[in-house]
């Protein structure tokens, strides 16, 4: 009798939202439905699932999704979830409606409670989705190509406006651990200087003077990269934020210059064609890993390639930016 049993298997997301998420809910519904799984949807990340926001899916609940930005699923981040009474919650939840495990979209946060309830019996499948691309197993998180070509697409408008007044443009870009986004952001849109936090930089050298060496090649704009991230290392040199570094580089250089934050306008809009494709198979994977009653591993790409991780193993990897392609934006940004 038991064996005979429909499985039922559900899916979240969690932490900041980035396009393509909707991709792998729909991969995961889909795949649960074709294989003859009953498959639960659970709506804002651990919070919802906590107080039992919870709605049955099928193949025609995520029609119309896979163009769409965000999370149909909605996301959030909960503190209560990190504690033992949070946690008692949601595994009672998932005993209450027989989830025998959850695929579970997000970054690293959200890897560590799959990685929590999967020590407690439910089995989690961690899908990386974060526009940030910081998650170590993988060289490729959902949602980063999409936020890529966003950054892209509103510098090069800064640009044709900092061109047409020979200004300089600063502009901030998320990733407050990560540099990623502003280092391919930088090298795609030619910034004069980029500012990471993974890197060490020194505003005199690192801005000002590639500034100087820039205007004496005959250049008169320019756009500078700054992750947000760099934000505590700039007010260590005495500089607010990027409008204090805007209004440095005015006083000093004589240039005028203007501060952009582009904010959340980096995680909205349809998912790139990237976006889709890895969301879907990436989506599937895991739906497949979990009906096979595997649990407790991190879905990643690797080298073009879908694999697995077991999640501490995932948890534990470190990644660092790539410091040759950092040189190279550096010697063709000027
Ligand atoms: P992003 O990269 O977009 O920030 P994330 O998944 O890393 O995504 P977090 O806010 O770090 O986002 O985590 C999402 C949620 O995961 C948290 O609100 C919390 O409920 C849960 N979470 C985070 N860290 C832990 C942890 N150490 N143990 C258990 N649960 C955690």
């Amino acid at each position: 009798m038991e064996e005979n049993k429909q499985k039922t298997i559900a899916v979240l997301t969690s932490g900041g939202d980035a396009p393509g998420m909707n991709a792998a809910v729909r991969a995961v519904v889909r795949t649960g439905c074709e294989n003859g799984a009953r498959v639960l949807g659970i709506r804002r990340g651990y919070a919802g699932l906590m107080e039992n926001d919870i709605t049955e899916l099928n193949i025609r609940s995520v029609s119309d999704i896979i163009h769409r930005g965000g999370t149909k699923l909605h996301s959030a981040r909960s503190k209560r979830f990190c504690t033992e009474e949070g946690m008692a919650e949601a595994i009672q939840v998932c005993r209450n409606n027989d989830i025998s495990g959850i695929v579970v979209i997000g970054g690293d946060g959200s890897f560590r409670g799959a990685r929590d309830l999967s020590l407690r019996g439910v089995n989690c499948v961690g899908v990386p989705g974060t526009i940030d691309n910081d998650i170590a197993c993988c060289d490729y998180t959902i949602g980063y190509d999409t936020a890529l070509n966003t950054i892209m697409d509103m510098v090069d408008r800064i640009r044709d406006t900092s061109e047409s007044h020979e200004r300089c443009s600063v502009v901030e870009v998320m990733g407050r651990r990560a540099g990623y986004l502003a280092l391919n952001a930088g090298i795609a849109i030619g910034a004069t200087a980029i500012l990471l936090p993974e890197i060490d930089f020194d505003i005199e050298r690192d801005v000002i003077d590639r500034i100087r060496r820039t205007q004496r090649t005959g250049k008169k704009h320019f756009i500078i990269v700054v992750a947000e991230g760099v934000a505590d290392s700039m007010k260590a040199q005495g500089i607010e934020g990027v409008s204090g570094l805007s209004a440095y580089i005015q006083e000093n250089l004589k240039v005028e210059s203007r501060a952009t934050v582009l904010g959340h306008v980096q995680r909205g809009g349809s998912p790139s064609v990237k976006d889709r494709v890895v969301g879907s198979t990436m989506g599937n994977y895991a739906a497949h890993l979990l009906l096979s009653g595997v649990g407790n591993r991190v879905v990643a790409m690797q080298k073009e390639q879908i694999v697995d991780y077991d999640i501490f193993e995932a948890l534990k990897m470190t990644k660092t930016i790539d410091m040759d392609m950092y040189r190279a934006a550096l010697e063709i940004g000027i």
